[in-house]
């Protein structure tokens, strides 16, 4: 097999949401998982509504979560490209203008409506004489295009769908070019798609019947149709399709602390018949990457639950994925973990350990007493038991009565990291004074 190409091709007219996200993961997931090569493709041929912000925010987006691109492409850069397959098309009768206006559009649409039938464009434009268009150019209107599709059975296997089958008599010809000139999606998409050898488009379902009607533009520009895999769109824990779900900021999650690898984690295996367990890294998570166990209905996605799996994500999170990003080493980082929410919580902890907290004396005889046994350094993970038997024998207090007050007198916390770890992160010096009702 040759090898395969995919590509990602976010419009740069706004942000990373977790929908595309979720394009990006299984696109980038399959080149890796098959030694192939991933793209990125800028589609910005809506030149109004695409903004230089807008593509690198993707570009940071994609960075963070370790995709790195083998190479990219941007439409505005292919203009001359897509007018010179375009010149073809219509020399061969597939692209062809229309005038209709926008309003005269929308009356036809809710003409064939009202009686029932399928609002499909009724190709008036190709009978317009000679006469006619010249009247129309004399008024000032400019045409639009449409792609010409073919009579006949469109059919292809999809990776996730299965056989899909669409009669070309029940779709409309795809407007191609706006009356301004500017390219719609469809066309250069496929022109790209061929141009650069892509071999498995991978997208949300919202594209199935652009597909039907792209494979036709494959074959007329003399194109290899590609491989399609359409993933259903996730909906909101309602059920249905939300707006903020859609646009659930990838930005907003990274800076709430959610971690790209648990973001991967879940959204590779979010609506499979496997279970969501967090993956450390993007090479193991591609290898378990197989689309036949995608399902067919809409996964829930629930930004409650990725945060929640972030969390149990962090608990485990191996100190060599973290290193660089905290000021702890190891041991320290083991003990801390698994009370995390974030990594960014890690702060607390430091300062716990390392900078002066207010302590807070719930049995003032109870610290005073452990202030007296506290042992001399130097103290090791052992040192808390000892410590604490020693305690136990002279107070006759055990269990929470015993370990409460020492561990809100240690961190002026409720819970936490076990005490016999943080003892001797803290030090006697520190450990001493807290003891004493001392700020330290
Ligand atoms: N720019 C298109 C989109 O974001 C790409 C669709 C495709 O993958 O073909 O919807």
């Amino acid at each position: 097999m040759d090898k395969i190409k995919v590509r990602f091709a976010p419009s740069p007219t706004g942000y990373m949401h977790i929908g595309n996200t979720r394009t990006a993961v299984f696109n980038w997931l399959l080149a890796k998982k098959l030694g192939g090569e991933f793209m990125l493709r800028i589609d910005d041929t809506d030149v109004l509504r695409s903004k230089p912000e807008y593509e690198a925010a993707i570009r940071d987006i994609l960075n963070w979560l370790g995709f790195k691109w083998d190479f990219e492409a941007r439409q505005t850069a292919r203009m001359g490209r897509y007018d010179e397959v375009v010149a073809k098309l219509k020399a061969q009768g597939r692209v062809y203008p229309c005038y209709e206006t926008a309003e005269e559009l929308e009356v036809m649409r809710k003409r064939l409506m009202t009686k029932g039938l399928p609002p499909i464009y009724d190709r008036g434009a190709l009978k317009l004489t000679a006469e006619q268009i010249a009247a129309y150019e004399k008024e000032g209107r400019r045409p639009h295009y449409r792609f010409k599709l073919l009579p006949g059975i469109i059919e292809w296997d999809d990776m996730v769908r299965g056989h899909c089958r669409y009669d070309a008599s029940n779709l409309a010809d795809p407007v191609i070019i706006r009356e301004d000139g500017s390219y719609l999606y469809h066309l250069p998409s496929v022109i790209d798609d061929s141009d650069f050898g892509i071999t498995h488009i991978i997208r949300g379902e919202d594209h199935v019947t652009n597909t039907a009607a792209q494979i036709q533009m494959f074959e007329a520009i003399g194109g290899r149709v590609p491989q399609f895999a359409h993933l259903p769109l996730l909906t909101g824990k309602e059920g249905k399709l939300s707006k903020r779900l859609g646009s659930l900021g990838v930005r907003e999650l990274r800076a709430e602390g959610v971690e790209g690898m648990a973001i991967c984690s879940f959204l590779a295996k979010l609506g499979t018949s496997e279970a969501i367990e967090p993956y450390y890294d993007l090479e193991t998570l591609a290898q378990s990457l197989d689309l036949s166990k995608l399902g067919r209905s809409q996964p829930k996605f629930d930004e409650e639950e990725l945060k929640i799996f972030n969390t149990k994500y962090v608990h485990t999170l191996p100190y060599q994925m973290v290193k660089d990003r905290i000021d702890a080493d190891e041991e320290f980082w083991n003990a801390v973990r698994g009370n995390l929410k974030v990594v960014e919580d890690i702060k607390e902890w430091e300062k716990i350990c390392r900078q002066s907290i207010v302590p807070q004396i719930e049995d003032k005889e109870l610290t005073d007493l452990a202030a007296a046994l506290l042992p001399p350094e130097p103290w090791n993970s052992e040192t808390f038991n000892l410590w604490m038997n020693e305690v136990k024998a002279q107070s006759s207090k055990k269990g929470k009565e015993l370990f409460h007050p020492i561990r809100k007198a240690l961190t002026a916390q409720e819970n936490g990291p076990e005490l016999k770890i943080l003892l001797p992160l803290i030090g006697r010096e520190k450990a001493l004074k807290r003891l004493q009702g001392q700020e330290a």
